[in-house]
């Protein structure tokens, strides 16, 4: 008979940062040589940008056992090579302290499989979050994910707790949710946490931090379009209920059902990002985004290039008269030198482009579509087709 070994809290964490790296908060921070050196193997040491600077961050799991059958996941119920592995609050919250005591990390992110549903699978993370909070007096970075299916009131003390929040959407609708996870109800389960989330922030005393709002989209295998994802996130942007949306191509795993469909291209997801910039920082509206007729972003060219070549390249933006808002229209330009370039201005009129360089811009992609002090600098750029 073989024996059954147990794993120990370092071994669980390692495991389950494999299926944390399913949410995209965060870019794995060590190389292979370093998390040998400090004993790591797994993704579960994440970098997390924050408003002061990057920051280490345990992605892990309360639970990689989940009753759920989402089709794109490997740790969905019934996928008998997946290994489960689940922590107690106290266990999870104790390992976690001393990683944080140890300089190894300096926040959690905090996801779980699901059993005996979202309820009972929310209380076990928002359990480890508040012994983190009053046992270990842990006043440093959280990030809960809610759990589908989960109370108001747990909303509430997710809220107190934690400096960030998450719930996936994972699908650009109820749709093509039904073919990513025909268990997840997008109305009755998803939907009702950012409206929570809204009537809560305006119900909560000013003294309490509301935290900031995330969501994922798992990208391809529903057929849905670039115009889908973006039309609900755009929504949500306006309503300045969601802080930012992360989007995940597919990539299919064994024994799962979506395993026979083709992983999606990596250039799509990064089109969608600089869309969403666009939408988030640029003042951008969905109708000036240049999809096709399917909806679809072009791979050709980033979607700021399509539109300045269509709009600006005959129209072009005095870099020394221009408002923000449309110095932000110039590729090469972003809100940083934006700022930079109307700080540059009041001191003397920019008319070379190496005075536009000290500003940050990228000159050999702004200088297509720019004049500087009524004149076309020369052209850098072969321009795409639109
Ligand atoms: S709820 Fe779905 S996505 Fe989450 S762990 Fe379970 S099967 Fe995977």
């Amino acid at each position: 008979m073989r024996a059954i070994i147990k794993p120990d809290a370092q071994q669980k964490i390692e495991l389950l940062g494999e299926l944390a790296q399913l949410d995209c908060d965060g870019e794995p921070v060590l190389s292979n040589q370093q998390r040998q050196k400090r004993g790591f193997l797994s993704d579960s040491i994440v970098q997390v940008q924050r408003p002061d600077g990057p920051m280490t961050v345990l992605r892990t799991l309360q639970s990689s056992v989940c009753e759920k059958d989402c089709h794109y996941c490997p740790f969905r119920a019934g996928r008998s090579r997946t290994q489960r592995v689940s922590f107690s609050p106290d266990e999870l919250a104790s390992e976690f302290d001393a990683m944080q005591a140890g300089g190894v990390v300096k926040g959690l992110f905090l996801s779980s499989g699901i059993v005996g549903g979202g309820v009972k699978a929310m209380d076990k993370m928002l359990a480890t979050a508040e012994i983190l909070r009053r046992k270990y007096d842990y006043r440093g970075y959280v990030h809960l994910k809610i759990m589908p299916g989960s109370e108001r009131a747990q909303l509430e003390q997710a809220i107190r707790l934690a400096d960030r929040i998450s719930i996936n959407l994972e699908g650009a609708n109820a749709k093509r949710l039904a073919v990513l996870a025909p268990q997840k109800d997008m109305r009755g389960e998803l939907l009702p946490v950012i409206h929570w989330m809204r009537q809560i922030a305006r119900e909560m005393p000013w003294q309490v931090k509301i935290p900031s709002l995330v969501t994922q989209f798992v990208v391809g295998p529903a057929g849905e379009s670039d115009q889908e994802i973006l039309t609900g996130v755009d929504w949500l942007y306006r309503r300045r209920t969601l802080s930012r949306a992360y989007y995940s191509r597919f990539n299919p795993i064994t024994d799962t059902p979506l395993e026979n469909i083709a992983p999606t291209p990596p250039i799509r997801e990064r089109r969608l990002y600089q869309a969403d910039w666009l939408l988030r920082f640029y003042g951008f509206k969905l109708s000036e985004l240049p999809f096709d007729p399917n909806g679809a972003l072009p791979a050709n060219a980033d979607p700021k290039l399509l539109w300045a070549a269509k709009h600006l390249s005959e129209r072009p933006v005095e870099i020394n008269l221009a408002p923000r808002s449309e110095l932000l229209r110039v590729p090469g330009i972003g809100p940083k030198s934006a700022d930079a370039i109307l700080q540059a201005r009041r001191q003397e009129r920019l008319k070379d482009l190496s005075q536009l360089k000290k500003t940050g811009a990228v000159i050999n992609r702004a200088s297509s579509f720019i004049l500087l002090d009524g004149h076309r600098p020369p052209r850098q750029l072969r321009l795409p087709a639109t």
